[in-house]
């Protein structure tokens, strides 16, 4: 059996400047790796009207259930800023390795494969063990997990457990898991009036003190006190606009934005059911119109503590000495799709520098992180949760 080093396949990734949604032979990397390895890979290139074409990767090895799948993502977001060295060299300096994706995410994708190749090597295998691989996560993620997910259904393919590398860990490898994610929604807020000259207020409608008012009972109101894998839900107002830069002139129009980040016990329907009845008090007392805008990234999602959450912890616990914290924190990831087709939870290295100049992991953590994955393997296929 091959064996695979996790460091060198890591850094040949993140050579790949595969920036959202370029691939840059990313794929190849990972596919040149996979194959020796017994896995068959299919690449599916998904397009969209005024979408760039993204190139994916499923492959599988095995033919029986379970099938243990480790999602992830290739592409990369912008190296920015001033690096110490080149963002795509991955060099390694005191046993630290530095590029984009070194944290988010090569560096787990390298580690799953290495475990992987180390746990084929026993021989014993039962059930099947899947990549899916996207190089569409750091951007809209539309030709990205959730079409390979339909794509696999379609086929009948049906993944039993999902472990994806995002960065979870926080100080140490293993420290802290994510078992879910909050939800995401932007609302625009438009409240219109009657334009007029400010010497004679009696004739206008001025938006501005309707929007105030609005605003003030949205951002005052507490949306709950949190749930037992959530913090409390949050509203943030992320803009408030006039444009006006006329001092003589009431506006016509004002607006505003807002953010809102919500656990299991919302949904963007109950949530725009609230927002509006706020707005429609406002209008009532104003006379102004109020219009609302919404764009929903994600709803909430939680995989409960049970056996495989706990499989997964007692894996962490074996190579760490330590159990991790169970986390929802943070923005959202390729994992809100797979929750709808399996138990998923969100298991890579720390996440201090990720998006970050010099984003870096220290080799050791790499090499952590892959037993982590090798007892995972063994405790998951010895003993399957139902
Ligand atoms: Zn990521």
């Amino acid at each position: 059996m091959t064996m695979l080093d996790p460091v060198a396949l890591a850094q040949a990734l993140i050579r790949c400047p595969s920036v959202t949604p370029r691939d840059e032979g990313a794929l190849d990397v990972l596919q040149g790796a996979l194959k020796p390895l017994g896995f068959s890979c299919q690449r599916l290139v998904f397009e969209e009207p005024g979408t760039e074409a993204v190139a994916n990767l499923y492959a599988r090895t095995g033919n029986g259930a379970p099938l243990f799948c480790f999602a992830g993502h290739t592409d990369v977001v912008p190296p920015g800023g001033q690096w110490k060295s080149d963002p795509f060299g991955a060099e390694i300096r005191d046993g630290v390795l530095y590029g984009r994706g070194a944290a988010d995410m090569k560096s787990a994708i390298a580690a799953f494969a290495a475990a992987a190749a180390r746990y084929l090597a026993k021989g014993a295998r039962k059930g099947s063990i899947g990549f899916l691989i996207t190089g569409d996560e750091e951007g809209d993620a539309i030709n990205g997990t959730c079409k390979v997910l339909a794509w696999l259904k379609d086929k009948g393919e049906r993944i039993d457990h999902c472990i994806v590398g995002e960065p979870s860990s926080v100080a140490a490898v293993g420290d802290t898991i994510k078992i879910g994610r909050r939800g995401s929604m932007n609302v625009r807020l438009t409240v219109k009036g009657v334009q007029g000259h400010v010497a004679y207020p009696a004739r206008a409608r001025n938006p501005i003190p309707a929007l105030a008012a609005l605003v003030t009972r949205l951002a005052g109101h507490k949306l709950d006190d949190g749930t037992a894998h959530f913090e409390p839900s949050t509203l943030s107002f992320t803009s408030i606009d006039v444009g006006n830069a006329a001092t003589n002139v009431i506006p016509g129009e004002a607006r505003a934005a807002l953010n809102i980040r919500f656990n299991e016990l919302h949904t963007p329907e109950s949530l725009m059911a609230f927002i509006n009845g706020e707005a429609e008090t406002i209008a009532k007392q104003t006379g102004c119109e109020i219009a609302l805008e919404q764009s929903v990234s994600g709803t909430a999602f939680v995989t409960k503590p049970g056996k495989f959450i706990d499989l997964v912890a007692k894996s962490i616990e074996s190579v760490t000495g330590r159990l991790p914290d169970f986390s929802t924190g943070g923005g959202t990831s390729d994992a809100r799709f797979i929750t709808d087709y399996c138990p998923v939870a969100e298991l890579g290295l720390p996440n201090a520098t990720m998006h970050k100049t010099d984003e870096c992991i220290a080799v050791a953590d790499i090499q952590r992180l892959t037993d982590i994955y090798v007892a995972l393997l063994d405790a998951y296929f010895k003993n399957p949760p139902q």
